[in-house]
């Protein structure tokens, strides 16, 4: 079934414009009376028929509302130190599959890509595409936010009040991300901090420690930057149980 964000709050009938419409026209020839599920600006998830469809314009009525939910019960924070080249295209790509609720590229001291204001802001418009695709495949309830590119302090005091907050380490051999994620409490909202290519410099970590961020290792091998980000959040949904039951 075919998923489609709508950028307006429910109605029982619905107009859909600009590309999704070429899209359902054209790309996958859908025809009047055929079904499709939205999701509304206002979040509301719902099973709609095809009443009148152009290339423009495809109208639709309301089947019926879809109740069940398919986001995670924890809120997880991505700050992905920016990598080189194309790569956070793949980080979001599957970051939002696997099911973050915010990414946020960061610019550190190792990160060999700078980017500008200008550049930062198309970067961001392509990988919020990205994002929304990505949503749309693996039947999210949300599009995640991917925010344009920005300083390690402006995310640490952005996120203050998320209630755990972790920083991927490779130095460190002693607390395992696993020991965090098993003490008592809730895990509700999760910041979780992964270093570029070139790693955390010292001041970084102190930067984050000093926000209230407690270091953690994924193990003894050394991840590339794309694959600890989505290793921290495949084993945080795993332990939460929003991945694999
Ligand atoms: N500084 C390293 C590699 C950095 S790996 C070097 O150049 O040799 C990129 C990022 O992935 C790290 O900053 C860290 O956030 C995360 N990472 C990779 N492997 C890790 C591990 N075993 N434990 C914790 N974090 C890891």
């Amino acid at each position: 079934m075919h998923r489609f964000f709508l950028t307006k709050n429910f109605q029982e009938t619905m107009d859909i414009t600009g590309p999704d419409a070429h899209h359902i026209s054209k790309v996958l020839r859908m025809q009047v009376g055929d079904t499709l599920q939205i999701v509304s600006l206002d979040q509301i998830c719902a099973l709609m028929k095809i009443q009148d469809i152009t290339s423009e314009q495809v109208t639709i009525n309301l089947v019926e509302k879809i109740e069940e939910n398919h986001e995670p019960s924890v809120k997880i924070i991505l700050a992905q130190g920016l990598p080189k080249s194309d790569k956070m295209d793949f980080i979001v790509q599957k970051a939002v599959e696997l099911g973050v609720s915010v990414i946020c590229p960061v610019a550190m001291e190792n990160s060999v890509v700078r980017l500008d204001t200008a550049k930062g802001e198309k970067k961001q418009l392509r990988w919020q595409k990205i994002a929304a695709e990505a949503a749309k495949q693996s039947k999210r309830d949300i599009v995640p936010q991917v925010m344009v590119p920005t300083s390690l302090t402006q995310i640490l005091n952005e996120y203050k009040d998320v209630t755990t907050k972790i920083v991927a380490y490779e130095v460190e051999d002693k607390r395992s991300l696993k020991e965090v994620l098993q003490k008592p409490g809730n895990l509700t909202d999760i910041l979780l901090l992964i270093g570029p290519e070139g790693g955390i410099s010292k001041e970084e970590l102190e930067l984050a420690q000093g926000a209230g961020m407690t270091a953690v290792s994924l193990g003894r091998r050394i991840l590339r930057t794309e694959t600890a980000g989505l290793a921290a959040i495949a084993a945080i949904l795993y332990e939460t149980g929003n991945l694999g039951g």
